[in-house]
């Protein structure tokens, strides 16, 4: 595409997976603290076009390992202003994944970026190539960046000092949806940028649902359906209300289907079950309903131990991922768990049971006050056992929803020698869905395979046979 740069760059290349054997070297990602992206506007003579700075060493001068990293990225222009900030700053994941050899995965503090052996090899040893690329590609995209310099740091305690300003840039922009309320909201945005690694995923972003990533607001997203209306991030008008508790509108109902090619036909906002908004693969946290508990644990991408079911976050995340609606897991951003409609139709705060303690050092002034102790952290609990023991004893109000269940079951005495057998304590989902991503069989010289499949019981029933 680019005569001067070494390797090819192209959409083809979007979603092309690096495993750690292959890379060269990786910047951020799990391994390291202090990782970011961000874009800040700037007035026009702040900016000289084109400029590409790195402060710390080059890619050729590095060996194989994990190093913090910064890629921060101003921009200029007569109709950029700060609320578009967010959604440029969304589009390095989408650009920087166009070239050969090179992933990005994740956003603003969480970034996770590695180039391969080969590209390397091919002669991409310098980020002023990643740097050229990223600088045709946004002003031939976004023709309102009239200016924009560029700069890559690897010195780890540049990495550091930027990172603080990061972390504030992004809780300014989270900041100023907060107040607002979906109700007083006169549209609200979808997001198809996630497509290509998820087809069927469209982000419905409303003041009080934040994107999956956590990276566009309803204000970033007004804004570039403002300035691009053609674009990925588009207005969806609201229509009529269906469900205020449940969070569904016919607006958002229509453009969900178009968007998704008729895969997705309703989503609930603010649930994990019925229809849960869908799943792509770049959210900030899973939420897992753990039917031993009847409660939600919460799981981020950082957290590196399993959560108390014995499963990891990135296990969590196949099972979420996808652009599906599975019940019970649901893709959210950090910064959804401080609206107040988080998870309203589930029971919000009140149904949720564990969550990382980094988690909620982050969001610690939204949760309920009398929840404050009563949440299990990686510190208190390690499996379901222990969980179950510790919402009993801090008296979580989870608890008693498993003594009003056990109730219903002891009003309706069994018929015969029938047992009926309820999760303990039982889950108070209406009916039971057992979701399997997929089913193959063989039949008649065909192999079927069933997507998605959802077995669905309004009851369970364990019969006890009779001896004869
Ligand atoms: S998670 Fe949603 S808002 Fe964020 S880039 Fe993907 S589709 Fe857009």
């Amino acid at each position: 595409m680019f005569s001067d740069i070494p390797v090819d760059v192209g959409i083809i290349y979007e979603g092309e997976r690096i495993r750690w054997p292959d890379a060269y070297a990786e910047f951020g990602g799990p391994r390291v603290e202090y990782k970011f992206e961000l874009v800040k506007s700037r007035r026009m003579d702040e900016i000289e076009d084109g400029k590409i700075t790195i402060i710390g060493p080059d890619l050729k001068d590095l060996e194989k390992k994990s190093y913090p990293f910064g890629i921060y990225v101003e921009v200029a222009g007569k109709e950029i202003e700060e609320e578009l900030e967010g959604v440029i700053e969304r589009r390095i994941h989408e650009y920087i994944n166009y070239i050969e050899g090179v992933m990005h995965l994740n956003q603003r503090y969480d970034i996770w970026i590695r180039i391969s052996k080969r590209s390397f090899d091919k002669g991409l040893n310098s980020f002023t190539y990643i740097g050229k690329v990223l600088y045709r590609l946004f002003k031939s995209e976004l023709p309102i960046i009239e200016k924009i310099q560029i700069t890559f740091i690897t010195d780890p305690e540049k990495v550091k000092e930027k990172f603080k300003e990061a972390m504030e840039t992004y809780e300014k922009r989270d900041a100023r949806a907060r107040g607002l309320t979906d109700e007083e909201a006169d549209a609200f945005y979808g997001c198809t940028l996630c497509q290509s690694f998820a087809p069927t995923h469209v982000c419905v972003i409303t003041p009080q649902r934040y994107s999956n990533c956590g990276a566009i607001s309803w204000f970033d997203g007004r804004a570039a359906a403002r300035v691009d209306p053609k674009g990925p991030i588009f207005r969806i008008n609201k229509g009529e209300c269906v469900d205020p508790v449940k969070g569904e509108w016919t607006g958002a109902n229509e453009a969900v289907k178009l968007k998704s090619g008729g895969e997705i036909k309703r989503v609930w906002l603010y649930s994990a079950f019925g229809y849960p908004h869908t799943s792509c693969g770049c959210f900030e946290a899973v939420a897992f309903y753990i039917p031993e508990v009847d409660g939600f644990g919460i799981v981020h991408r950082g957290f590196a131990e399993n959560t108390p079911i014995g499963l990891s976050f990135s296990t969590l995340a196949d099972s979420t991922a996808g652009g599906r609606q599975v019940d019970g897991f649901h893709g959210i951003s950090i910064e959804y768990m401080r609206s107040p409609k988080f998870l309203q139709a589930d029971g919000g705060w009140e149904r949720v049971v564990w969550v990382p303690q980094a988690v909620i050092e982050r969001v610690k002034d939204f949760i309920p006050k009398h929840l404050a102790d009563k949440i299990a952290t990686e510190n208190d609990v390690k499996n379901v056992e222990e969980l179950k023991q510790f919402l009993i004893a801090r008296e979580h109000p989870i608890v008693k929803r498993w003594k009003v269940a056990e109730a219903e079951i002891v009003e309706k005495p069994s018929e015969e020698e029938k047992v009926e057998v309820a999760m303990t304590p039982p889950s108070a989902m209406p009916t039971t869905e057992i979701t399997m991503p997929t089913i193959t069989g063989v039949a008649g010289g065909f192999k079927i395979v069933f997507k998605n499949v959802k077995i669905h019981a309004k009851e369970i029933k364990i019969v006890r046979n009779k001896e004869k």
